[in-house]
């Protein structure tokens, strides 16, 4: 049996029914409650990692306790993760928490740049959000209001989690009109073929 550390073995034989590693795991799921704090100030309640900035929730299927771990205390221990009641391999179950914490990363940053739009009184980044919030995409102009803010506000974010839209040919003469620092402050949102499409219309890309 491969060891466990002391501190995990404190940490959850006391609110399970067995006693021995790694079989007492298979009590425990995930609950799919997550909690982002938005700083890594948080401590795994299972292997006393500190420094999280995500919290997930796990349960004990008989004792009913429960504790705030880590995303990777989830996947090195293999608690179950469930998917409409099937308990999910561990490729998917990587996927399923990666999906969640990427989730809750673009839920902070849309609060944050909404937080933005109300102080600076902002019309445009308004509208910006709105559109996203609708389509789940932005124009070009949208798409440079929004990256300039979380880049000067160092706003968290993932930039390719946002897309831009470039299909019709108004949007595309709209980016081929802005000025190419402009373009560059979103170049990681576009996707290869958008990257291409940019330099056709005129944009060099930003010195790596
Ligand atoms: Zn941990």
């Amino acid at each position: 049996m491969a060891s466990f550390p002391q501190r995990v073995q404190d940490n959850i034989l006391p609110l399970s029914v067995g006693d021995t590693l790694p079989e007492v795991f298979t009590e425990w799921m995930f609950t799919e409650r997550a909690y982002d704090y938005g700083k890594p100030t948080k401590t795994c309640e299972l292997c006393e990692q500190e420094s999280l900035r995500y919290h997930f929730e796990i349960r004990n299927r008989f004792t009913q306790k429960t504790l705030w771990v880590g995303s990777q205390c989830i996947l090195k221990y293999q608690v179950p993760i469930f998917e409409q009641g099937n308990a999910v391999s561990d490729v998917d179950a990587k996927k399923h928490l990666n999906h969640l914490m990427k989730k809750m990363q673009m839920d902070s940053c849309l609060a944050a740049l909404q937080r933005l739009a109300g102080s600076e009184g902002s019309s445009i980044l308004q509208l910006a959000l709105e559109y996203y919030r609708q389509h789940n995409m932005l124009s070009p102009k949208h798409a440079y209001s929004i990256f300039w803010r979380l880049r000067s506000h160092r706003i968290d974010h993932n930039p390719t989690a946002f897309k831009v839209n470039l299909k019709s040919v108004q949007l595309q003469e709209e980016l081929r009109e802005m000025v190419t620092s402009h373009v560059h402050t979103f170049w990681p949102a576009l996707t290869s073929k958008q990257q291409e499409l940019a330099s056709l219309l005129g944009h060099t890309p930003p010195a790596s």
